[in-house]
């Protein structure tokens, strides 16, 4: 079986405790390859590592920064079909999709802040007869980049990115569920030139390794993706540090539709918007808002699409919905739908476990369930599921609507349905999320914020956002 190692100074290398964890294949349920389970003597490695690489790094010409960091995409575009067998086989999601959206995109996080550092500029502010202000904008240091499972190598380039580009040294954490694409990423690395020590990944557990990277004092920001408890966890123990802090977090998003929609775009935008990736994209609208009039040609609709979704092992071309990420999520997920029948929920359709023929017949599998006959303050309706679940929920009003959608503790983000433009914007400005679609879902433009409001997140990722970020601002006077 195969054994994954940190990559640390430019080398793999294995864990110093050469303990092992296992790493297992969703879509078999089998154990598949085994990972380091890093601790704090790794993390001090790494540090070590990045101390000496910081000058150097942070010292090269942008666009010298530039070139290598364009040669780091091209190299995960060049491996393509690896990267996405990689991750459809880590992760349980379709093939399909991998290939589509996660290492597109991951190649598009590297190409989008390798070219973008080229364009960042700091701001002058002259006062009359006074003097003038400028600001200057440098890279922090040694930062901490921890990310989830869900869309692995997307979101972990969505980090390593900007703050490579901004000049700073990583040390990088992925979810000890989904290694396999950050143990490739040290290989292009390489092959494209970044000097040793600048990226650092280390493999394992939140509570052990990622837990080290948070509190070493040397770590001087962390930029965490993952669940709010997590988030509060990290704020907690970085806060009193003084780190810098980015923190994108859980979320219950609305997904509310108006009468005047375009139903047909709205039906097949919706279907994604609830589904894909098993519902395990942070951006999936899991409460759909229905107005009344609409409910039942809504239901009807979207039932009968739904309950004809092909739910299958990653490789089949046809899949719709593939594994959800592990065990014990698929358990958490079957519990919500337990939770949403004591609760009054009818399934209308889906909420069963799903078994597939050996190889997969192990495969942690679920049907797309939609669930109604909920109030919108239960339990179901409030708590993340993250999962292939969502509840459909009629409303009468565009108060009620709002009212409903901004009950939860998360705001990151909300999708709007309907043809009057007064409208649209009305509800978007008063939507409390950090993200709002309108007539469309993950549409995504890299320069635009991205992040969340309330339990949600703090701070914004995504172009300049991101690189502010990841630098530290020093406004210098000169009086005239
Ligand atoms: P977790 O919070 O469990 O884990 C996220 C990352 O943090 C993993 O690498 C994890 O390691 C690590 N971690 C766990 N505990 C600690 C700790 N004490 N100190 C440092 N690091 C730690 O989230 P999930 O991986 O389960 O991801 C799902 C969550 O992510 C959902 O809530 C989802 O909404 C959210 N998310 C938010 C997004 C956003 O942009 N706002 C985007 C995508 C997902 P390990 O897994 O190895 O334990």
């Amino acid at each position: 079986m195969e054994k994954l190692h940190n990559f640390i100074n430019g080398a793999y290398l294995e864990p110093k405790s050469g303990e092992y964890i296992d790493n297992y294949e969703p879509a078999t349920g089998q154990i598949y390859s085994w990972i380091p389970d890093s601790d704090s003597d790794d993390v001090e490695l790494a540090v070590e590592a990045a101390e000496k690489a910081f000058p150097i790094w942070s010292a090269m010409s942008v666009e010298e920064r530039s070139k290598i960091l364009v040669k780091l995409s091209e190299g995960i575009d060049k491996r393509m079909d690896e990267f996405v067998a990689a991750e459809s086989k880590d992760n349980g999601k379709p093939i399909t999709l991998a290939r589509h959206v996660d290492i597109p995109r991951a190649v598009s996080n590297f190409h989008f802040f390798a070219t973008a550092i080229l364009h960042f500029a700091s701001e002058s502010h002259y006062m009359e007869g006074v003097g003038v202000n400028y600001t200057t904008r440098k890279p922090i240091g040694i930062v901490g980049c921890i990310s989830p499972w869900n869309l692995p190598l997307y979101l972990f380039s969505w980090k390593i990115a900007p703050a490579l580009a901004a000049g700073n040294c990583v040390i990088a954490k992925p979810s000890e569920i989904t290694p396999y694409t950050a143990y490739l990423l040290g290989k292009v690395a390489q092959e494209a030139g970044l000097p040793n020590g600048v990226l650092n990944i280390l493999h394992g557990t939140g509570p052990k390794v990622g837990d080290a990277i948070v509190k070493h004092p040397k770590i001087k920001a962390i930029s965490f993706t993952g669940g709010t408890k997590t988030g509060e966890y990290i704020a907690r123990t970085a806060g009193p540090m003084f780190k810098k802090l980015s923190l994108e977090l859980g979320g219950k998003n609305p997904n509310i539709i108006f009468s005047d929609c375009d139903f047909e775009d709205m039906l097949s935008t919706t279907i994604r918007s609830s589904f894909a990736n098993q519902g395990q994209i942070c951006l999936c609208g899991s409460r759909i808002f229905v107005e009344k009039s609409i409910y039942p040609r809504f239901k009807e609709a979207f039932v009968e699409k739904i309950s004809k979704s092909k739910v299958s092992f990653p490789e089949d071309p046809k899949a719709n919905l593939g594994a959800v990420v592990s065990e014990p999520h698929m358990e958490k997920i079957l519990s919500y739908i337990e939770l949403a029948k004591q609760e009054g929920g009818t399934i209308l359709t889906g909420g069963k476990r799903v078994h597939l023929d050996a190889p997969h017949d192990k495969g942690y599998y679920i049907e797309p369930t939609i669930i109604e006959g909920l109030s919108f303050d239960c339990r179901t309706n409030q708590e993340e599921i993250f999962g292939p679940v969502v509840t459909i929920t009629p409303f009468e009003t565009e108060e009620e609507a709002l009212m409903m959608a901004n009950s939860t503790q998360y705001g990151l983000a909300g999708t709007i349905w309907t043809s009057d433009l007064k409208r649209a914007h009305r509800v978007a400005d008063q939507l409390q999320s950090g993200i709002v679609w309108i007539n469309s879902w993950l549409v995504r433009d890299l320069r635009t914020p991205f992040g969340g409001l309330k339990a949600s997140g703090v701070g914004r990722e995504g172009g300049w956002e991101a690189l502010r970020f990841f630098t530290e601002a020093k406004n210098i006077f000169i009086k005239y």
